[in-house]
């Protein structure tokens, strides 16, 4: 089993009561939702910005097989400390980390990748997410493309490295194109950024988008170390 923190900031559905009949158990609780439509997989936590901790005491971080990661108004509420753990978790645990839409400008996010995450958005719209990837395991039982009715608008240019691969671009009815599914390795730790999402619309509850999330989460859990190799001063000899 997979151990998956699904962590919320819990503003919107807190604040609104259309985002709270959208998501009547949290964005984290529909996340959580779509990770049991495969059963015996994830093992899920639940965690927001308002539990202790921020939701990620030691004794859960250091637990977190892949930490799944929402946030949108409370970015700079997130502590640096958290911030500087859940990065190190990253790179030198190989903790996955997956940033859904908005979190594109979280702390955790753009400490990892190290760029500001910045990028043009406007009205919501008509999108297309194209699967430019198809072989990638996140995009395993993905069509080609998949159409979302209405979802926020996000435009280039995003201000991310390089993506290292790139598993889904999308184009939106007004114009706009955004590189919408970015993996990049950081350390030893895997990355996936996916920007459907936005809390008035209804992305979550979309089956392509659902099995995207899940695959990423797959995706981004660290390979187990191999037991019983010797140590590496047993067999790196010096050339003579
Ligand atoms: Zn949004």
């Amino acid at each position: 089993m997979i151990n998956v923190t699904v962590w919320n900031e819990f503003y919107h559905e807190n604040h609104d009561e259309n985002i709270r009949a959208l998501y009547p158990r949290g964005i984290h609780g529909c996340i959580a939702e779509m990770l049991a439509e495969e059963p015996g997989v994830f093992n899920v936590t639940i965690a927001t910005l308002q539990d202790p901790d921020q939701g990620l005491p030691d004794s859960v971080l250091n637990n977190t097989d892949v930490l799944v990661w929402w946030g949108h108004l409370m970015h700079g509420h997130v502590s640096d400390e958290l911030t500087a753990k859940i990065r190190n978790r990253v790179y030198r645990d190989g903790m996955g980390f997956v940033a859904l839409h908005s979190s594109h400008l979280s702390k955790p996010f753009t400490s990892i990748v190290g760029t500001d995450g910045s990028l043009q958005w406007g009205d919501n719209q008509l999108e297309i997410v194209w699967n430019v990837l198809p072989a990638h395991p996140i995009a395993e039982g993905i069509p080609q493309y998949f159409i979302l009715e209405s979802e926020e608008m996000y435009g280039e240019p995003f201000n991310i490295p390089q993506p290292d691969e790139l598993v889904f671009m999308s184009w939106f009815k007004h114009g706009n194109v955004f590189r919408s599914g970015c993996c990049f390795y950081r350390g030893v730790g895997k990355v996936f950024y996916f920007q459907p999402g936005h809390e008035t619309e209804r992305s979550y509850y979309n089956p392509h988008v659902r099995k995207i999330i899940r695959n990423a989460v797959r995706w981004a859990a660290p390979h187990k170390m191999m037991p019983g190799l010797p140590a590496p001063t047993e067999y790196i000899k010096p050339i003579v």
